[in-house]
């Protein structure tokens, strides 16, 4: 595999260069291979090669480790970041069925074996010389499980194999022949934004640098600590940029060796380029586009100045192992037409893990694997443009939501008959927030606080909604749920007959 390969060689040579930097501490290349070779020894020693492994925690140097000794050991990993609830680590567990859960972070999971923070910095630190294995994983081997909202109220396990991963860190490399000496990881590690810096950045011998969660949440620890870094590029969503852009401190004179942005994971508005560009003049802005099933990102545009005034930005031009096709109506559509985005080749993803439904929108054509990704878009001058969703997924600061995810889990609350989620929306056409009208069984209990306190067991709090307790769904000409009318309410340009208890 190529990228292990990169990285093997990093791991030699870069010795006290610094690989991987977190609030707390710095470890170098050469500590970095220590640890990730004392774990990958230990994991082959009692574990099953080609068997996943659950790890869980928050941007700890034992994760970076954790997933260098997977990744060169043959163990499938799945990166579950410490803000997943309970309930749905446990979805996770069940479905993916790990042999064992690495926890940088205290868990509560049942029936599988955890292996403790102190046990795995024991592993890292102490013991002799054990060399990370020269890399040699087959292409067709799973390389990373991440899950994302699933429509079923359960979420859907993406297994990626090396070929998929090799196939975007090697257009990465294409993208920058120069390899910027500092990236700056904003996503947590059950995103697969954070695969579009962390692989990247060992395998270009750089230091990937995260930002915590708490950081992220207060300004002045945010930039102090970014001003820290020396960052050179930033692997982020547009939503984060926005938040970094409220402060008139973002620009190139606080941050100057600030070179490139990369983005992806949600749409980039042309005015949020201009501002970067107008802050950061001579900034590279990549507007990356791609579902977490087709390996991070597929297709990419570097946004200047021309491309920053149109009134759509374009998401560009594939990766070379990639075909991006347009389907209108069962047809290939013409240059120009919308339709859905079909992506075919070396990144789509093997499916989902333990799903072989005949719905599945995965396929194979010609001996290739594609996925018809529920985007609406075009291609203009061999230029690709992503509109939107053509289903009921939304995008809230970033984070994928299925609405019917936080439907199924709201409707399994008790007393609680059944939930309709819509989003809400600003002029922009980006969600701000999402709203859920739930309708309770007649003398049922739960106060919206309980709802709300309840469905955080089950929902990570990005994915959890503003309850509104409704007495009667407002019902459309077919009499089935009213949902556009919902949504008008939810955006205050409409009513909804809501509940009494609703006031309490
Ligand atoms: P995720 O699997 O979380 O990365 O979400 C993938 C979805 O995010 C895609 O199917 C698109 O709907 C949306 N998306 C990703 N990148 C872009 C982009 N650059 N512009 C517009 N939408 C995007």
């Amino acid at each position: 595999m190529i990228l292990l390969e990169k990285i093997w060689e990093n791991l030699q040579e870069k010795g006290t260069a610094v690989a991987y930097s977190c609030e707390t501490r710095q470890i170098s290349y050469q500590e970095l291979g220590k640890w990730s070779g004392r774990l990958c020894a230990y994991l082959k020693r009692q574990f099953t090669q080609g068997e996943p492994v659950l790890i869980y925690g928050h941007k700890q140097p034992v994760m970076a480790a954790a997933f260098l000794a997977c990744a060169f050991g043959g163990f499938p990993y799945i990166p579950v970041d410490s803000s997943t609830p309970k309930e749905r680590v446990q979805a996770i567990l069940h479905s993916a069925r790990p042999q064992v859960l690495l926890a940088a972070e205290p868990v509560q999971a049942d029936e599988i074996s955890i292996i403790d923070r102190k046990t795995l910095e024991q592993i890292c630190e102490e013991g002799g010389e054990m060399p990370l294995p020269y890399p040699a994983r087959k292409p067709d081997e799973i390389f990373y499980i991440i899950y994302t909202s699933g429509s079923t109220g359960v979420p859907k396990g993406v297994m990626v194999t090396c070929e998929n991963l090799d196939s975007f860190t090697s257009w990465m490399m294409k993208l920058f022949p120069k390899a910027p000496s500092v990236i700056v990881n904003q996503a947590s590690f059950s995103f697969d934004l954070s695969v579009a810096d962390f692989w990247p950045a060992l395998a270009w011998g750089a230091q990937e640098y995260t930002l915590c969660r708490q950081v992220q949440k207060d300004y002045p620890a945010l930039f102090s600590r970014l001003e820290k870094s020396g960052a050179k590029m930033m692997v982020l969503t547009p939503s984060f940029a926005s938040l970094l852009l409220a402060d008139q401190s973002f620009c190139a004179k606080r941050f100057p060796g600030l070179d490139v942005l990369f983005f992806c994971g949600e749409t980039l508005l042309p005015k949020t380029a201009r501002a970067l560009l107008d802050r950061f003049p001579g900034l590279r802005i990549i507007n990356a586009y791609g579902p977490t099933e087709c390996t991070v990102a597929v297709t990419a545009a570097e946004i200047g100045e021309k491309e920053a005034s149109q009134s759509i930005l374009p998401v560009g031009i594939a990766n070379p192992g990639v075909e991006v096709y347009i389907e209108n109506g069962g047809k290939l559509a013409k240059e120009g037409e919308e339709g859905e985005i079909i992506l075919c080749g070396d990144s789509v993803a093997a499916g989902y893990i333990g799903q072989k439904s005949h719905a599945s929108p995965f396929g194979i054509k010609n001996g290739k694997r594609y996925y018809r990704t529920g985007d609406l878009g075009w291609i203009q001058n061999g230029v690709l443009y992503c509109k939107g969703r053509l289903d009921s997924q939304v995008k809230l600061r970033g984070y994928r939501v299925e609405l019917q995810d936080v439907e199924q889990n709201l409707s399994a609350l008790p007393g609680v008959e059944e939930a309709v989620v819509v989003s809400c929306e600003n002029r922009e056409g980006q969600t701000t927030r999402l709203v859920a009208f739930v309708q309770l069984y007649e003398g049922a209990k739960p106060t919206k606080q309980q709802l709300q306190a309840l469905l955080a067991q089950r929902l990570p709090v990005y994915m959890c909604p503003i309850i509104r307790l409704v007495k009667a769904f407002p019902l459309n000409e077919n009499g089935k749920c009213d949902r556009k009318r919902l949504k008008e309410a939810a955006n205050g340009r409409g009513d909804f007959e809501a509940d009494p208890r609703d006031w309490e």
